[in-house]
């Protein structure tokens, strides 16, 4: 059974679109079973009915157009019950309802399972048979394994480029859901990025010179033909020819008919060579894969992999030269930093990905930009969409494709209002974040990038509260040396001078990786990250803690952050390398003044500690995008748990209190640092809780300022004493949001994403 199930989940997962799918499926699904029957209804929503979309057994004819009401029919009771149905005599059902068209009138037996998917039902999928019989347990769970298989894609298509034979106004009409990644509203035309090695990833794009695509394809072949050549060459010095004649194979496979002249075609026929390419290869692959047998299906990876190596080459061709829309939206499965940077400023509108959260750092780099952004689009299809018209949504964490005229409308008008309060709250910007009651709450600049110094000094920030180190790593293909460090520091710092720097060291691992320093973990969120790398690799510590030292050199404004703290061996291990480079330095002769140390207080074992680091230390930043992560075992990463996450959980609430308590014991300042300082809501709470500052993108600075700015100290003390009573973080939302459009916050409130 389960052989067969994979098999069959093979098969559809290579199917190119969601009709070859479902035909795959209804002929797998009745062979494997042994049915007379097997079909898949779906529910049209706007038409509020079920469509017969594919079958094999029944009239062919029937198909798109056999439609039951949402409470008719069999069809309709295992909808309702979300369960699967097994009856012997499917007339002697109350709810059977025959249907002429079908020529069903001969099948008996009925087996449904619905299609879920996030808890709504999006079809079922039946069996019949001609006996009497009951379906056996084995048949019923391959049934109900393949409908939950089968729900994803169906929800994909349904969203990205509707469905034949379903009504269309409620896909063009419909929000796609995500998460909110980076507030505000874009509207522009979709541009799909993709990593360069992943052919999966490779949208559908028009090409409008066939020829010159044609010749770039060719040209990327014959690199690759002489690449297999000098390797085949390489090896027959040590290797017996009969191993090397796998390489003549492959020689071949490049010259043949099947690749060169059916990607040609695809081209001719209109698609570009990526596109092109990834569907020979796809064809090629299903084919091997196919035939069931592990010689074969090797066969298959070797294609994949002259594909991958061809696509490597196309795109070293095409990349650099890529035209950006003036209004650009970039989406794709999982959107990198780099991706995001190489849009011109002034072009991007948006930002989309399937992959990743609020928390993930193409999000926190958006926010930092300005830039809207939506996360976690789990059903979303990239490869429909390049070219196409978005409205981002980063509000409410949803999107629209091709949105109709009313939608379009009512963002722009969105849009415009949103344009209103920041030239609003623009004014703010000089004024200090004081409490109605008089209590000075000083907000700092979250950032990792040094052309943000100049914006984030005119936001009105009062320094920077965590400079992430991260970023200058990321970008270069090896670790930036002593000196490449130092310059990029002392830009921050002197550009905030004498407004204090919190410079944090590398937090690598998790899931900010380096090109050249890859961690193959299981479970990075819980491995090697952090201060953890840092301390078994004094050599690139110590580097980035001289070059921070240096480039203090005359400002004295430098403070050092340590990330991913969880015992408190970690933090004397660390002040000793610290103390180690400062004396270095002096015995150098270098004039430097040792700067104030701090620690991220991230994971629940420093919480418990808070006190006894605090003890250790100068000053806490809580880092609440991990603690919310660590505290509610909830990956900040993962778009199907992403509604589980929220740093309003009376749990994470509670953790805070217990920090500021640990930290004020020994007279020690605690900030937080996390994107939750940025939420308008939660900082009234981060007020009420005695937080000595907070630091935000910059994006977030005006409105948090305008929330300070209009309640009072005792207020806040009041309200968090309130919401700590309730159970959970909908409620606490709830009530912080009464709160916020009493003030006349309105325009400050952030409805949550998601699902
Ligand atoms: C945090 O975890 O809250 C934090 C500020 O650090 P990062 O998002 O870089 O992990
Ligand atoms: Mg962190």
């Amino acid at each position: 059974m389960l052989e067969t199930l994979r098999r069959i989940i093979q098969e559809v997962n290579a199917a190119k679109d969601l009709d070859q799918a479902l035909a795959i499926i209804v002929t797998r699904v009745k062979q494997a079973m042994s049915a007379d029957v097997c079909s898949v209804y779906l529910t049209d929503f706007n038409r509020k009915e079920y469509v017969l979309m594919a079958t094999d057994g029944l009239n062919p004819e029937a198909v798109g157009k056999v439609r039951l009401a949402l409470n008719e029919g069999l069809v309709s009771v295992v909808s309702e019950r979300a369960e699967p149905l097994n009856l012997d005599n499917a007339p002697d059902h109350p709810r059977y309802r025959f249907v002429a068209e079908t020529g069903e009138e001969r099948y008996h037996a009925f087996l449904g399972a619905p299609i879920i998917h996030h808890r709504e039902v999006l079809g079922v999928l039946v069996v019949r048979q001609r006996a009497r019989r009951k379906f056996d347990d084995n048949e019923v769970t391959l049934l109900v394994t393949i409908a939950a298989q089968l729900a994803g894609g169906i929800a994909h298509a349904r969203v990205s480029g509707g469905i034949n034979g379903l009504s269309k106004n409620r896909q063009q009409g419909r929000a796609i859901e995500g998460l909110a990644g980076a507030p505000g509203v874009g509207i522009g035309q979709a541009l799909v990025v993709y990593p360069p090695t992943d052919l999966d990833a490779i949208p559908d794009r028009k090409c409008d010179d066939a020829a010159a695509e044609v010749a770039a394809f060719e040209n990327a072949v014959g690199k690759v033909r002489g690449d297999i050549e000098t390797l085949a060459v390489r090896l027959r010095a040590t290797l017996p020819a009969e191993d090397v004649a796998l390489f003549d194979a492959y020689l071949q496979m490049l010259s043949g008919e099947s690749l060169m002249g059916k990607t040609s075609a695809r081209i001719r026929a209109g698609q570009w060579a990526p596109g092109a390419l990834r569907d020979t290869i796809m064809e090629h692959t299903r084919a091997f894969e196919a035939m069931g047998d592990a010689y074969l299906s090797d066969r298959a990876s070797d294609v994949r992999d002259l594909g991958l190596r061809i696509l490597v080459y196309l795109q070293r061709d095409t990349r650099g030269q890529r035209d950006y829309p003036e209004h650009t939206v970039i989406v794709g499965e999982d959107v990198s930093a780099t991706a995001l940077a190489e849009v011109p400023k002034d072009k991007l509108a948006g930002v989309v990905s399937v992959r990743g959260s609020s928390s993930s750092h193409v999000a926190i780099l958006a926010r930092a930009m300005g830039v809207p952004a939506v996360m976690g689009v789990a059903d979303l299809d990239v490869s429909r969409v390049d070219g196409r018209e978005i409205v981002v949504d980063g509000y409410r964490g949803r999107l629209f494709i091709e949105p109709t005229p009313v939608v379009r409308n009512e963002y722009l008008r969105i849009a415009r209002e949103e344009q209103a309060l920041t030239t609003e709250l623009a004014e703010l910007r000089n004024l200090p974040a004081v409490t109605t009651d008089g209590h000075r709450m000083p907000l700092y600049a979250n950032t990792g990038l040094v052309s943000d110094v100049t914006p984030t000094l005119n936001s009105g920030a009062e320094g920077i509260g965590l400079y992430r180190t991260e970023f200058p790593f990321m970008v270069r293909e090896r670790f930036p040396s002593e000196e490449e460090q130092r310059v990029i520091y002392r830009q921050v710092l002197e550009g905030f001078a004498p407004r204090p720097v919190i410079l944090r060291t590398l937090d690598i691992g998790g899931d900010k990786s380096l090109p050249y320093f890859p961690i193959e973990e299981d479970n990075p969120f819980l491995g090697w990250r952090g201060i953890r790398i840092t301390l078994d690799h004094p050599e690139i510590f110590l580097v980035q803690l001289r070059a921070m030292l240096r480039a203090s050199r005359g400002l004295d404004n430098l403070h050092l952050l340590l990330p991913m703290i969880s015992t408190l061996s970690e933090v004397d291990d660390a002040l000793h390398l610290i103390k180690r480079a400062y004396q270095e330095l002096l015995e150098a002769g270098e004039a430097i003044v040792m700067p104030k140390i701090g620690v991220m207080i991230e994971v629940p074992s420093a919480v418990y500690q808070a006190d006894r680091i605090a003890a250790r230390v100068d000053f806490l930043s809580v880092g609440t995008n991990d603690l919310t992560q660590y505290l509610l075992a909830v990956d900040r990463n993962n778009a199907r748990v992403a509604g589980l996450y929220d740093a309003l959980h009376p749990a994470v609430l509670y953790a805070l209190v217990q920090i500021v308590e640990g930290a004020h014991r020994h007279k020690k300042p605690v900030s937080v640092c996390g994107e939750m300082a940025g939420d308008p809501a939660a900082a009234l709470l981060l007020l009420g809780m005695g937080m000595d500052s907070l630091s935000m993108s910059v994006a977030s600075l005006p409105r948090i300022k305008w929330v300070i700015r209009n309640i009072s100290r005792a207020d806040a003390r009041r309200l968090l004493e309130e919401v700590l009573k309730l159970d959970d973080a909908a409620s606490i939302r709830a009530q912080l949001n009464r709160v916020l459009e009493q003030a006349g916050m309105r325009g400050l409130i952030a409805v949550r994403g998601g699902r």
